[in-house]
């Protein structure tokens, strides 16, 4: 019987891949059965797992927790995370947010800003022109302001508010997350809602 309730932490780096995370996915997936979630989405910083990279980690899960691919690209103009991509062909650090938007919509993938506000306020407003499928108002690079001013960003585009840790560390993994009505056993299907859940 499906979950009525699932909860997943998507926004998880892991060292090597993040070279600023000071923990390795084995130790992000036994964080995560740890918390309670249910799922996680491990968003490395301009670069994704592999297909072999990925069930390796499903096989380190061993069915106890959901693993899904993302990534989180550094535009200029702020982090964006991408769910449901299939290559990572033009996508690169420093790239426009809408390039990225507009790349990863054709290959069906959704796209989530993340911590906006967080470099400058200029960013976040820019974020008032995207085509965004998401935005995330919590996370442990968000603070009373930036959280605010994400809020009121996610009301206007009406579009999903994402909660996740933004972990770089095993104290910080399910800190923040979002309970998604249904289980989800892929990230097209996390991709597939966040879409559909747009005017
Ligand atoms: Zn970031
Ligand atoms: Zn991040």
């Amino acid at each position: 019987m499906a979950k009525e309730s699932f909860k997943m932490d998507c926004h998880i780096h892991t060292f090597p891949m993040s070279g600023c995370s000071r923990m390795s996915p084995e130790e992000a997936i036994d964080a995560a059965v740890g918390a309670g979630l249910d799922g996680i989405a491990i968003t490395e910083h301009d670069c994704m797992w592999d297909s072999g990279g990925l069930q390796y980690l499903e096989s380190v899960a061993g069915g106890r927790i959901k693993v899904f691919n993302g990534v989180e690209v550094s535009c200029s103009e702020g982090h964006f995370l991408v769910f449901g991509l299939k290559n990572m062909e033009g996508i690169h650090f420093g790239m426009r947010a809408e390039d990225l938007i507009s790349i990863a919509h054709g290959q069906s993938a959704a796209v989530v800003v993340a911590h906006p506000y967080r470099f400058s306020y200029e960013d976040g407003e820019y974020c008032y022109g995207l085509d965004l499928d998401g935005v995330e108002v919590m996370s442990s690079n968000t603070t009373a302001t930036t959280g605010k001013y994400a809020v009121r960003l996610a009301g206007k585009l009406d579009v999903f508010r994402f909660a996740s840790s933004d972990a770089h560390a095993i104290d910080t993994v399910g800190k923040y997350f979002n309970v998604f009505p249904f289980t989800m056993d892929s990230v097209d299907e996390l991709a597939g809602f966040l879409r559909r859940t747009k005017p």
